[in-house]
């Protein structure tokens, strides 16, 4: 018998290595093992297992080194986890052990993870000149301090010592022995009030109906505040009485507020959280948990697509549209799509749950492969907030005033009245594009209906879908403005401007800027919600996923800015967002209201906005990418370049564009030097393909990578169904 082993290289292959007889028995696929590797050991996943030699690439004469020992019998992964690790590479062209790395937290993986104490560094061991100790022991502490600490018994063995040594350290107060961090969520869930379940309305329960009958996946599509989650916690119960496991997919913001709370009250110890925020002992618990089946429910971002969950009957993948599903490092996957994929694995259902339903997701159920159910009203006694637009160029007082006359009448009349107020203004930075703040007038690709994106290093503006580019204007081609260059207003500026009309109010602002520090986020979520404040204002993150009961009204302050964006995905982004900022108005008892400032007050999709016309919006903007071929008519791929010899990248760019140019049923663009051009000393550029399948690019690419020696300083790769453009 041989093997094919994944070893944690980063090598797009696999490796033979020969079965001794006596572990024949004991080999499973998705075991982790150790084998010799070089001259050294290394660790790396059993893939495949064949009969003979001749079934594998190996000529017969190659004599291949056996396996040197198993690390772990129980699989790390299952045979059907491991065809989803085989798929994802092909579809997303990313080298196999990549998506086995991202498939199993760090932590599970890291020797000794399983240990029980954990050596800690003081403060005086970091200052510990004036402490006497023997040459040995010096040597050791300085070794722990590099180390920054670490499991007790792996220390001893891998620093050739002793507990009783280490323990003399400790007595001189320079290191600390404690046992590991004890699951918090657990603790946690103690203090959550058990929620019954509650009984679901007519709508709901025909949705509930129809992901237990359906046999495709479920695009719930429901209004914010109109009881998704409630439907989730149904469907999930369904699973679980039946002896199945589900897991739930979440923006990572989700997972700190009471989406978790909510289903750890329904599910007890049932549920396991997968969290960025816990500790590796954490980690390693929760995941051990769901391998042996222990938790059933399992929450997470989008890494918990992956979760070694037993009998997995169900995937909930919340606010599908999130673009915060698709990975931008390697592997570049999208959670969502895996969820799918896995599914189908499986034989589990699926629901795809949001208010605004990705088009891709749409024209899914549009053209019969997935089921929708509708929510069309809220759940509780909340309303819909009303909207109104604020047509920015009729203004009095000028075009580039932040606030209009009318939403601050709206803020001060809340004032008042002791309500709460959120405003919203795009994130910083993130409008690459040229919009002139006198007439609106935004410079774009006629060819591809999308904005220019700046690239401020060559001051030109480049087209992202089909590589053009110009130089960047100094005045606006149709009014003239020399304000065209103006770069937009930011959070800070709209703070101290609020502040000077309202000198008593309370403002807090969240951004890039005030959220770098751990846990800053749940800080000012929290001083809000205990009205501490009076106004939150901030870019993005505030529009999700949270619920303050006294905020009455939501004002956008630039609802353009996300309709400019360079992606042909902005119109979607931005009705989007206006219906996400919408949800955030007049949940409880008090009635919201929701101001939308613009420069494009006629705009198909503002306007279907205001109304949460999902339908209309989904109409038009699919003619619209229809007619220009976009997705989900086609798929949008991105090759990048990089390398840190500026001319070798530009070089291998045009090579590849042109290479690939020349395959039929690609369509692409002109090399491009990426936005951020260097980055890391790296110099980057991009390539963006059209194909009508995904498939025939990564096809193409392999083909590409054979015939063309790339060279060691040249790193090239491609991202499938790409969502960052710039
Ligand atoms: P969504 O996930 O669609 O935004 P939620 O599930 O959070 O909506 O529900 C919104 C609010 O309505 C919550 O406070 C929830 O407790 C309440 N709710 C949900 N379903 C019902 C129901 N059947 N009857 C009464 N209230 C409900
Ligand atoms: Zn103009
Ligand atoms: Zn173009």
């Amino acid at each position: 018998m041989t093997a094919k082993v994944a070893i944690d290289l980063s090598l797009d292959r696999l490796f033979d290595y020969d079965v001794p007889e006596a572990m024949e028995k004991k080999l499973a696929v998705g075991q982790l093992l150790s084998v010799p590797f070089g001259r050294r050991m290394a660790r790396g996943f059993l893939m495949a297992l064949h009969e003979n030699r001749q079934s594998t690439e190996i000529g017969k004469n190659i004599k291949l080194k056996p396996i040197y020992a198993i690390e772990d019998e129980v699989p790390f992964f299952s045979g059907n986890m491991i065809k989803l690790v085989n798929d994802i590479s092909s579809y997303f062209a990313a080298p196999v052990e990549s998506v086995l790395r991202a498939a199993v937290p760090a932590a599970v993986l890291k020797r000794g993870a399983h240990e029980k104490l954990q050596l800690y560094v003081t403060p005086v061991a970091i200052n510990r000149e004036s402490i006497s100790l023997s040459a040995r022991q010096k040597w050791l502490l300085e070794q722990i301090v590099r180390l920054e600490g670490g499991w007790l018994s792996t220390l001893c063995r891998e620093l050739g010592t002793s507990a009783s040594m280490l323990k003399s350290l400790k007595e001189k107060g320079l290191l600390e022995i404690k046992e590991r961090q004890k699951r918090r969520v657990v603790t946690d869930m103690r203090h959550v009030m058990p929620v019954e379940a509650r009984k679901l309305n007519e709508e709901q329960t025909r949705a509930v109906n129809i992901i237990a009958t359906s046999n495709k996946p479920v695009l719930l599509k429901g209004v914010t505040g109109s009881g998704k989650t409630e439907v989730y916690l149904h469907a999930i119960s369904n699973i679980l009485d039946a002896g199945g496991s589900a897991i739930v997919m979440v923006p990572e913001i989700a997972l700190t507020s009471q989406t978790v709370q909510r289903f750890a009250s329904r599910f007890g110890n049932e549920v396991a959280v997968m969290h960025s925020a816990l500790s590796e002992g954490e980690r390693y618990d929760e995941w051990h948990r769901i391998r042996s089946g222990h938790a059933r429910v399992i929450i997470g971002a989008r890494s918990a697509v992956f979760a070694p969950v037993v009998n997995l009957k169900l995937i909930v993948v919340d606010e599908e549209h999130e673009p915060s599903y698709k990975q931008e490092d390697n592997p570049r996957y999208n959670g969502r799509d895996v969820a799918i994929m896995r599914a189908a694995i499986e034989g589990a259902k699926v629901i795809l749950g949001s208010a605004t339903p990705s088009l891709e997701s749409w024209a899914n159920f549009v053209k019969g492969k997935y089921a929708l159910a509708e929510i069309k009203r809220r759940a509780g006694n909340g309303r819909m907030p009303s909207v109104r637009i604020v047509d920015m160029l009729e203004n009095e007082g000028g075009p580039v005033k932040i606030y209009s006359q009318e939403l601050l009448s709206a803020i001060g009349a809340r004032l008042r009245r002791h309500e709460q107020v959120i405003l919203f203004l795009n994130r910083r930075g993130y409008s690459k594009s040229v919009e002139c703040p006198e007439c609106g007038y935004v410079m774009e690709c006629e060819d591809c209906a999308t904005p220019y994106t700046y690239h401020i290093a060559d001051d030109c503006l480049r087209c992202h879908i089909c590589g053009v580019w110009q130089p960047c204007p100094n005045r606006c081609p149709r009014c003239g403005s020399q304000a065209i260059r103006y770069k937009g207003i930011g959070t800070q500026r709209a703070e101290i401007a609020l502040s000077k009309i309202f000198k008593e109010a309370r403002i807090l602002r969240m951004d890039s800027d005030t959220t770098t520090r751990k846990n800053s986020h749940m800080d000012i979520l929290g001083a809000f919600r205990r009205h501490e404040a009076d106004v939150l204002l901030g870019t993005q993150m505030i529009a999700k996923g949270l619920d303050f009961p006294n905020v009455t009204l939501v004002g956008v302050l630039n609802a353009d800015s996300s309709l400019n964006m360079p992606d042909f995905r902005a119109a979607e982004r931005t009705f989007q967002l206006i219906a996400q900022v919408s949800g955030r108005a007049g949940r409880a008892d008090l009635p919201g209201e929701v101001i939308l400032q613009t420069k494009n007050a006629e705009d198909a999709t503002i306007l279907a906005a205001t109304r949460g016309d999902y339908d209309a919006f989904a109409r038009t903007e699919l003619a619209t990418r229809m007619e220009y071929r976009y997705p989900p008519y086609r798929h949008y791929s991105i090759v990048r370049i990089k390398s840190k010899d500026t001319l070798l990248a530009k070089a291998w760019a045009e090579l590849v564009a042109k290479t690939l140019g020349k395959v039929n049923g690609l369509e692409v663009a002109q090399a491009i030097p990426c936005v951020q051009v260097k980055a890391e000393g790296w110099y980057r550029w991009q390539i963006a393909v059209m194909s009508d399948s995904a498939k025939l690019l990564v096809k193409s690419w392999k083909w590409l990578e054979n015939i063309l020696k790339i060279p060691s300083g040249v790193k090239i790769g491609v991202d499938v169904d790409a969502y960052n453009m710039i």
